[in-house]
């Protein structure tokens, strides 16, 4: 039985899509640059276009190591969203990943005490829909 996702769900878009289908399977994926390497957030795409380099050429999608460590962070602890109370209080973090790009994600298995700037963090996956599975991080081991 599935329960239903009550909470907004990810903008999916065709440029994105590549980035959900991969989380379905348990694998946290990264567009590289196919002009210089660099890599992008995946979930931040609107136009596509290196930030680095400029190229237009599109990335390619590759598998990321799904580690890296607290930029920053925020403990929420008030909601204006019914459907996000039952986690309070939750974390908001901002993931510098292993690969260079920043992440904006939600921390599991943390409390706001637990929390230190530039902590190990890795990717757990959560299916929330058929449709949906959402990384999330939580303090590697
Ligand atoms: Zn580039």
């Amino acid at each position: 039985m599935t329960t239903q996702f009550k909470k907004p769900s990810p903008g999916i878009t065709p440029e994105t899509k590549p980035f959900w289908d991969a989380a379905k399977r348990n694998e946290f994926m990264l567009v590289k640059c196919v002009g210089c390497g660099f890599y992008r957030n995946p979930v931040s795409i609107t136009a596509n276009i290196c930030p680095e380099c400029g190229s237009r050429k599109p990335g390619e999608w590759v598998k990321a190591s799904g580690k890296g460590r607290v930029h920053t962070y925020t403990a929420v602890h008030r909601t204006f969203d019914p459907s996000f109370e039952k986690e309070l209080p939750y974390i908001i973090v901002i993931v510098e990943l292993e690969e260079g790009p920043r992440f904006l994600s939600n921390m599991r298995d943390a409390k706001p005490e637990d929390m230190k700037l530039d902590m190990p963090l890795e990717v757990v996956f959560e299916k929330v829909s058929d449709e949906v599975t959402v990384p999330y991080f939580k303090p590697a081991k």
